[in-house]
């Protein structure tokens, strides 16, 4: 993309009422704009981070044998009505009468959508297990947002539910998501880690929420410090093998929530593995058995012959909060540091000197070369100074700088800037050429 064909709209200024860095970053950069209270519109790099992170948890969903849909933002009061959690929600639901006067709610979340859904076809155990996913726009009224797309009211969320047979089997889909996660937040270049969470107004007996550490997050959590060192699976792990190993390896180390902090279990710890932090819920696992289901009619024809009410579980991941999420665990004080994985372009190819025939020639040819072979390239060519060139980049937290003046390429050399060590090198075109098509 060439930047003055594109629309990047900066600004100088640190936004005062942005209280958090992520938050201010995100102004600053351009990835967002605040529309109402908690409601923001994506600007061309925001949308294009948080479209690779739904990527990134799409292939990890269907590798774990989630199975996508796309439910409304829109549903009947009715359904709610069936489950009791209508009157239950509270203040935090929107909702709406259309033109019949029907009642409808905009979605906090999708628990009897689904539900429907499903009593609606399935009706054998033996077209079990079934996990249907969607990801897919929530609103819930918080009494509080803030923190940008942190808190949001309007936020993007990727939500699966899985049914199955029994509780034995529930936990094997409860497992696949967890081990599903593992690798979804490896892959987006953060630290996750699971901890023992409350249930809440949902419900049920099993539930992790995975945390990104860092001092600004909203809850304070306690962890054995060797959870931080328990290794990721990779893209080779069997979702269908056993997985209970893996899940034990993170569950068996001390990892809570303060609603869920065991102080003594915690103290017990040698001194120097004991680790209090702050954290942001960026997803959370359930198993809640038969809570919609059997309410709501949800049942399958079992081996036995006989009908039983389905076990549930739900699972969400924050994918416009982990944008700030990220940002909070990646940034310096020059700006964003994205992740090779979810950077909105890969390389920024800066032209120092718009205008000059060879350095706008150089610039042109690099640019359609690695276009060519696949990687993105954002270009600079607008007029301006070279500082405020390179602080534009450095907010952005493009991966690779490639900069290209007219004083380098006499010596046929241009500048290849890696963003995360700040490591500088003057190299040939042809060597920054194939460092950028080797490095992942
Ligand atoms: P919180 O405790 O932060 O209010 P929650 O536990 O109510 O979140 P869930 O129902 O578990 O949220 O939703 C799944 C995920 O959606 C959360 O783990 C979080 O990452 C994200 N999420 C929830 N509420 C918001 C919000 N208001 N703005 C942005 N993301 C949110
Ligand atoms: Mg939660």
């Amino acid at each position: 993309m060439r930047l003055s064909r594109s629309f990047l709209p900066t600004l100088r200024e640190t936004p005062k009422e942005a209280e958090i860095v992520s938050h201010r970053l995100m102004l600053r950069a351009g990835l967002i704009r605040q529309q109402s209270a908690g409601i923001y519109s994506w600007l061309p790099l925001g949308q294009k981070v948080l479209s690779n992170i739904q990527r990134i948890v799409r292939e990890e969903q269907d590798r774990a044998g989630a199975v996508e849909i796309l439910m409304p933002t829109l549903q009947s009061a009715d359904l709610w009505r069936e489950s009791g959690r209508y009157d239950d929600y509270g203040k935090e639901m929107l909702r709406i009468q259309d033109r019949q006067e029907r009642e409808m709610l905009y979605g906090p979340t999708n628990e009897e959508m689904v539900t429907d859904i499903f009593r609606s076809y399935v009706r054998s155990y033996k077209e079990l297990p079934l996990n249907l996913y969607h990801i897919q726009w929530k609103f819930r009224d918080e009494l509080r947002p803030r923190f940008g797309v942190m808190r949001g009211r309007e936020f993007l969320m990727k939500d699966a539910y899985s049914f199955d047979i029994d509780e034995a089997s529930a936990r094997r889909a409860y497992n696949r998501m967890f081990v599903a996660y593992l690798r979804t937040f490896d892959r987006l270049g953060v630290k996750a880690i699971p901890m023992r969470a409350d249930s809440g107004p949902i419900g049920g007996d099993a539930t992790h929420e995975f945390i990104v550490l860092a001092s600004t997050g909203e809850s304070a959590v306690f962890l054995d410090k060797a959870a931080l060192d328990t290794p990721v699976p990779g893209d080779d792990i069997d979702f269908y093998g056993d997985l209970t190993p893996i899940v034990a390896a993170w569950t068996e180390k001390y990892a809570a929530t303060e609603e869920m902090h065991d102080k003594a279990v915690f103290e017990a710890l040698p001194e120097e593995n004991r680790v209090e932090a702050r954290g942001i819920e960026v997803g959370q696992v359930f198993y809640f058995g038969t809570k919609y289901s059997e309410p709501m009619g949800a049942k399958v024809t079992g081996p036995d012959g006989v009908e039983h009410a389905v076990h549930m579980g739900s699972y969400g991941i924050g994918v416009s909060r982990l944008v700030a999420a990220i940002i909070e665990a990646s940034h310096d004080e020059a700006g964003i540091i994205w992740p090779e994985s979810i950077a909105p372009y890969k390389v920024g190819l800066i032209n120092l000197k718009v205008g000059d025939a060879a350095t706008d020639l150089a610039c042109d040819q690099l640019y359609e070369r690695l276009t060519k072979a696949g990687i993105e390239v954002l270009y600079d060519d607008v007029e301006g100074r070279a500082g405020a060139k390179f602080a534009t980049m450095d907010l952005i937290g493009l991966p690779w700088q490639l900069i290209v003046g007219p004083k380098g390429l006499e010596r046929g050399e241009v500048e290849l800037k890696q963003r995360a060590t700040g490591d500088r090198e003057s190299i040939s075109v042809d060597a920054a050429v194939a460092k950028l098509l080797g490095s992942s």
